[in-house]
This record gives C-alpha cells, sequence and structure tokens, in this order.
C-alpha cells in the first residue's frame, strides 16, 4: 500500500554541509542555498529542520546543532584521492541524527558534497533527496552519486546544466538553479567607479584575474569573501604590488548586498566549473551587471549584452574589453532577470515539484 505523506505539508530534515558551520562562510554558497531554500519551502506551509555543525546560525529556522570535527573541503583533495573521515566527524554525527530523526520526518535533503550520505541512501527508510553542489571532482564522489542515480532515479538535484554536464550521468540529474529572497537586496541605480569581485578566496576562483583585469582598465577592485587559504591570498598580494585592489571582508548577506550595490560591475573569474555562482544572482538582483568567464554556471545565469557580459574563459584582454562596455548594460534589466528567474518564490517551485515526484516515486 502506498504511504499517505501530507503533501500540502511536509515535513523536511535538511543536513548540512559538514566543511563549516552555517554563517561561517567555509561552505561557499551551499550556506545560502540551504537558508533560502529552508525560507521558501516554510513560506508554503511545510516545516523544515536543520541538522548543521555547532555554532550555525539560521534565522526563523528550527537548527540541531551537532558537536564533532568538520570536514576537509572536496575541491582541495586530488581526483584519485581516497574518502576520509577525521575521528569524531561530524559528518558521521548529522548522519547519525538525521538516522535518529528520520520517522518523524517525510523526506530528508542533503545538502553535503561527501561520500557518505549517498552511501547512507539504501539504509534509510525515508527517502533522500541530494542537492549536489559541486561538479566532478573525485572518482570515489562520482562513482557513489552515480550508484545512487540508479538507485534513485530522481533525487540528484543539481544547479546548472554544466555541472551536470561534468558527471557521465548528468542527463539523469535535476537542474534547479537557485533563488534569493529578493526583498533583502536592494537594488542600487546608480554605480560608485569600482568594481567587484565576491566569493571564496581560494584558487579554483581565479582572483588574480580579476585582479589583473581591474588594474589594466583603471578601476579600484573591491574584495568580498571567507578566506579559508590565507596563504594563498598572500601569494596573490606579493604577486600584484599597485595596491587598486582591496579586501573588505567577509559580510553578513544585508552588509554584503549593501556594498556589492554600489559597483559599477561584478567580476566572476573561476578556473573552474562553478557549479552555479550565487553571486551573479546576489549581483543582479542589486542591479550590479555580471562580467563572467563563458563556462559553468555563470554562463547559464548572465544574459551577454544584457545583463552583463561572457568573454572567453581566461582571457584578462576580454575581461578588460568587457569592463569598458559595461556602460552599454542597464541596471534595471539585471533586477528584472533576478526577479524573473531567481526569486524565492520561482526556486521553491522548482524545489517542491523536485521533492514531491521523490515522493511520488518513493511510495510507488
Ligand atoms: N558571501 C557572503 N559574504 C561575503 C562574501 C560572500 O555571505 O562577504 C557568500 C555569498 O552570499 C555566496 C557565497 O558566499 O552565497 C559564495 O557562493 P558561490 O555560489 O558564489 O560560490 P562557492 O563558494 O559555492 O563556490
Amino acid at each position: 500500500m502506498p504511504s499517505t505523506v501530507n503533501r500540502t505539508s511536509l515535513n523536511l530534515l535538511f543536513t548540512s554541509t559538514p566543511v563549516g558551520p552555517i554563517g561561517s562562510g567555509l561552505g561557499g554558497g551551499v550556506e545560502l542555498t540551504l537558508h533560502n531554500i529552508a525560507l521558501a519551502m516554510q513560506q508554503r506551509g511545510h516545516r523544515v529542520t536543520v541538522v548543521a555543525p555547532a555554532s550555525s546560525d539560521l534565522a526563523n529556522i528550527e537548527v540541531i546543532q551537532v558537536a564533532g570535527q568538520l570536514q576537509p573541503t572536496a575541491q582541495t583533495q586530488g581526483r584519485q584521492s581516497p574518502i576520509c573521515l577525521p575521528e569524531n566527524a561530524v559528518l558521521a554525527n548529522l548522519w547519525e541524527q538525521a538516522y535518529d530523526l528520520q520517522d518523524e520526518y517525510d523526506l530528508i535533503c542533503n545538502f553535503a558534497y561527501d561520500w557518505l550520505p549517498f552511501y547512507l541512501t539504501p539504509f534509510f527508510r525515508r527517502p533522500i533527496a541530494h542537492l549536489v553542489s559541486m561538479g566532478s571532482l573525485t572518482d570515489a564522489m562520482d562513482q557513489v552519486i552515480g550508484q545512487v542515480t540508479n538507485r534513485f532515479p530522481g533525487t540528484i538535484g543539481v544547479h546548472s546544466q554544466a555541472q551536470a554536464a561534468t558527471f557521465a550521468f548528468g542527463d539523469r540529474c535535476r537542474c534547479l538553479e537557485n533563488g534569493l529572497d529578493l526583498a533583502l537586496y536592494q537594488f542600487q541605480p546608480q554605480a560608485d567607479s569600482y568594481l567587484g569581485w565576491v566569493g571564496r578566496i581560494a584558487p579554483e576562483k581565479g582572483i588574480e584575474d580579476a585582479i589583473a583585469a581591474a588594474a589594466k582598465a583603471g578601476l579600484p577592485l573591491k574584495i568580498w569573501g571567507a578566506m579559508p587559504d590565507p596563504d594563498y591570498w598572500q601569494t596573490v598580494c606579493q604577486q600584484y604590488s599597485d595596491r587598486s585592489f582591496h579586501y573588505e571582508g567577509f559580510l553578513s548577506t544585508q552588509d554584503l548586498q549593501h556594498a556589492l550595490g554600489h559597483c559599477t560591475g561584478l567580476l566572476m573569474t573561476p578556473k573552474w566549473i562553478e557549479a552555479f555562482g550565487n553571486v551573479a544572482i546576489e549581483a543582479l538582483a542589486c542591479g550590479v551587471p555580471v562580467i563572467a568567464y563563458r563556462r559553468g554556471g555563470p554562463a547559464e545565469i548572465v544574459e551577454s549584452g544584457k545583463t552583463g557580459w561572457l568573454v572567453e574563459p581566461d582571457n584578462v584582454d576580454e575581461l578588460i574589453w568587457a569592463i569598458d562596455r559595461l556602460d552599454q548594460i542597464d541596471r534595471q534589466a539585471c533586477r528584472h532577470q533576478a526577479e524573473a528567474r531567481f526569486s524565492l518564490q520561482a526556486m521553491g517551485d522548482r524545489i517542491e515539484a523536485w521533492f514531491q515526484s521523490i515522493l511520488l516515486a518513493a511510495d510507488l
């Protein structure tokens, strides 16, 4: 007999990333993504509980704080790296909690890019939706995500087509993009004359290209983001001594949108296939055009010539060409694009339909 899930009011358990507490910035975009999906689901009358590493800060959402050692990030490992867990791993502790609590919930949504939740999926009594936050990075992760795709079709969500295409099973992933509470992002019709760069300051994000382009274009560059690897930042600073760039720290969403909104444009210069790029939609929401390399998630977000410019990857001269053409972009068009495609409502529709399809399949 099919189980009787109350589909108008679901009980949802979200398990967070184990690489850092929510609010620390160490988890990157997944922290904001989880928060926004939780808010979107609550607004629709669903109950959401988040299990997250101790010290997580999630306004207006019920959080169960779990102690334990943080997990190393997957993007710092090599392709053949084995799976490892530290002693008293918060990842294992989060999933022990989820296992114990599962009968109180209709569905579990996993936000961790880690092997354990995928491996554990068949052992749970409740269906698990996996929102995969990065592209293919290691063979072991590809294998375990592939196994879940085969055994539980439809349960793997991604943020962009480009991210999906990094996996051999990409055509069976569900593309969900992302969304924001646009009321928290103020439209800024006027720009000051400086450029912005936002993100984790880590090698895969390619900040050096943005610094080089801004310097050659003769505009100051303001930089916001978490700094997981201060040695990398020191190396960049030594390489570019002209000091036309400035690190402004890691800000709350409220302060970040205020500062970001005054930029002439946002530069996105990732060296990897960015799964999505929350910072692109945050900039658009403020009316800030985005200049990005034509690869990964940003290439599916920016409408070149309308809400920013897409340029040849790793080409600093093309970045400068685009910076010179920022005045051709209408800031109102940027805000409109965010409203049409990246609102909390639009994302909530996509996520809710995904959860419902997983529950339906689990009933059959
Ligand atoms: N961010 C922030 N404060 C800052 C700089 C960045 O909260 O001062 C957040 C930003 O809102 C975004 C995240 O950091 O959600 C970066 O996510 P993105 O998807 O762009 O890249 P990822 O780090 O996941 O690769």
